[in-house]
């Protein structure tokens, strides 16, 4: 199988073969390219430099204030690959299940091999939840899932992160701040349609939030919703409100509520440097669903324009996309639903059939390599993995499970006991609203 590493040694030999006049041969004969050529770069400078690093968000705001992750030791930067895969297997032997290793979906294939558990972030969490024998989950995946598994896992447990760098571009688009400022404005103007029943806006909030949000909405008759069940989410909260504002990704909120019947002149978009969000008191009164100005860096990136291609190539091609794609796309594709949907679709699909994938790269890839009786490639031609997800490299997984048999506890996620009370009620309330 071609590791999504390969592919990015690949692209950047065509690449360095680019700064030659033969650039535009080089780079059709291997069919590939990347988006970043900070993606070949010694990835231990870049998780000390200010920035979410190379990949699909290196371009998005980081805020001042995330977390850096200090040097590791040279051991683990100079070690070989071989050797590494070595040390993560002992210490795991050694570690036996006093500690789990969750693995995300987007992580690449030389950390999900070490994995207990892979899947979907809802999925990660709930295996925390399920594991009270264990006293550490290792989770490689980014700052709010381990903060979610931190929430639903039992207080003396320990969530680690193994480089605080992996934050979520997305997630980091909305603070609580901005929240609570957006709710004061939206109360200034929308309070009087409050009713015993209904209350004049419920807010929602995507798996991929701060807890500090999810507590937000916990305290404020709102709710959480992932990718698979945001509909029955909005619906949720249809019953109990006037209208939703749905924190931070504007596509997700926008396709799933698109697809329930409301306007696009119905989802006015919050900017947060804007008084009102830069809408009027009218739009607001007039709306249904607020949007926050969110987005993935990683699923911006696909379009209609790819969706034509691959159908011109591959005549009966299906192409099913991630909801964090722009509706516009989420409409060119025969399907849209969360990792886990996708994954699924691939495992159900005939011998033979071809199928265009509008997600992260690495999920694509590996999922091409357990069928290899269907054709499965991503719709976005150039490799651009999601920089956050990317950021932990098998030395942070040797280093974590070293320092724990070590007896130290490095990297530790706790949110505080008030914040996860409160997000525990906007995650319970999504749990008890499933279908
Ligand atoms: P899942 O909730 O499907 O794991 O997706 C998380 C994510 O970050 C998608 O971009
Ligand atoms: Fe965040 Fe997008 Fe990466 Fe998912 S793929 S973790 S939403 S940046």
């Amino acid at each position: 199988m071609t590791s999504v590493h390969e592919l990015i040694r690949g692209a950047a030999e065509a690449e360095q073969e680019a700064a030659s006049p033969r650039r535009a041969l080089a780079l059709r004969a291997t069919g590939i390219s990347n988006c970043d050529t900070g993606l070949v770069r010694d990835p231990w400078a870049i998780d000390r430099e200010a920035g979410y690093g190379p990949g699909a968000s290196v371009g998005d705001r980081i805020p001042g204030d995330a977390p850096r992750q200090g040097a590791l030791p040279e051991r683990y930067t100079n070690a070989s690959e071989a050797e590494l895969t070595r040390w993560i297997t002992e210490a795991r032997a050694a570690l036996g299940e006093r500690v789990r290793i969750l693995g995300h979906f987007y992580q690449r294939d030389e950390v999900v091999q070490h994995a207990d558990f892979v899947g979907d972030s809802f999925m990660l969490a709930q295996a925390a939840k399920e594991h009270p024998e264990a006293e550490a989950f290792v989770f490689c995946g980014v700052h709010f899932m381990a903060e979610t598994a931190d929430i639903l896992s039992d207080r003396d447990q320990a969530v680690i992160l193994p480089n605080l760098a992996a934050g979520c571009s997305m997630a980091d688009m909305a603070t609580i701040e901005q929240v609570e400022d957006c709710w004061r404005q939206l109360n200034e103007v929308l309070a009087d349609e409050a009713t015993e029943e209904k209350q004049a806006v419920i807010p929602v909030t995507y798996m991929n939030s701060s807890a500090a949000i999810k507590a937000f909405c916990g305290r404020n008759g709102g709710i959480v919703c992932t990718s698979s069940n945001a509909r029955t989410v909005l619906e949720w909260a249809f019953e109990r409100g006037q209208r939703v504002v749905f924190f931070p990704d504007q596509h997700l909120g926008r396709n799933t509520a698109k697809a329930m019947g409301v306007t696009e002149e119905e989802m006015p978009l919050w900017r947060p440097r804007l008084p009102l969000g830069g809408n009027t008191p009218e739009q607001l009164r007039d709306s249904r669903v607020i949007l926050w100005n969110g987005f993935c860096s990683v699923h911006k990136r696909f379009t209609v324009a790819q969706i034509e291609k691959a159908r011109a190539e591959y005549p009966g091609v299906r192409v099913i996309v991630h909801p964090e794609c722009p509706a516009a796309v989420v409409e060119a594709a025969d399907g849209s639903g969360s990792t886990e949907f996708i994954r699924r679709e691939i495992e159900a699909a005939e011998p033979g059939t071809v199928l265009a994938i509008g997600t992260e790269i690495n999920l694509v890839n590996r999922l091409q390599a357990e069928r290899p009786d269907l054709t499965v490639f991503c719709l976005d031609p150039v490799v651009c993995p999601c920089s956050t997800m990317y950021r932990i490299h098998p030395a942070y997984l040797a280093w974590t499970l070293e320092s724990l048999l070590a007896g130290e506890t490095p990297n530790r996620i706790t949110v505080s006991d008030a914040v996860a009370e409160d997000s525990r009620v906007a995650l319970e309330r999504m749990l008890a609203a499933r279908p």
